[in-house]
């Protein structure tokens, strides 16, 4: 759940609560770096851009569930409830990314994740998702904070947390313009999460 894929010096980056206006500097830097990542989105958002979902898949990134309304805390809804959360987000983000679309993973917003909504998304053909460095870009903390979490959180193997959506990522963006070349001359090789 909080692995990458393989073994060795990777690392797995994964961007939340997209798309977003932002999502489109986050493809550009990935793709500067030769970076793969997977990207949590939520449901209605990856309707209304779904160029923005092609293009995650155009380029050889990933898609994870992140629900339709990022509901939190999820586990005190009732199951009828989360089961809607996860199977819309996935048809949504199905639909955005067109025939063929793969959504692997399943991310709880805010990491909420309970034995309930871990078999619904089992169920529909998803692996739970959570991370193991939480850059806690969201708060907006400067982009030397977002650095630094991952310049000393992360070890081979870890899957990085950090958001294209859900408010002003500038900071987000900033970061990773800093982050893909370190991790590159660290010798990280970018993956994907374990399924
Ligand atoms: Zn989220």
């Amino acid at each position: 759940m909080y692995r990458a894929a393989s073994a060795g010096r990777t690392v797995a980056l994964t961007f939340d609560d997209g798309p977003s206006q932002y999502t489109g500097q986050i493809l550009d830097l990935l793709a500067q770096y030769g970076a793969h990542a997977t990207f949590c989105q939520i449901g209605p958002q990856a309707s209304a851009r779904p160029a923005a979902v092609k293009r995650v898949l155009a380029e050889g990134h990933r898609l994870c569930d992140h629900t339709v309304h990022h509901p939190q805390p999820m586990h005190t809804l009732s199951h009828e409830r989360q089961a809607y959360e996860i199977a819309a987000a996935k048809e949504m983000i199905g639909e955005a990314g067109g025939p063929g679309t793969e959504v692997a993973w399943f991310r709880a917003p805010g990491g909420d994740f309970s034995a309930e909504n871990r078999l619904i998304a089992v169920q529909h053909g998803m692996r739970p998702l959570g991370w193991s460095v939480d850059t806690r870009d969201w708060s907006r903390p400067g982009v030397a904070s977002i650095v630094a979490a991952v310049q000393h959180g992360l070890r081979p193997g870890g899957v990085v947390l950090m958001h294209d959506g859900g408010g002003d990522r500038s900071q987000t963006v900033a970061a990773l313009r800093q982050l893909l070349p370190w991790l590159t001359t660290h010798g990280y090789t970018f993956d994907f999460p374990a399924t």
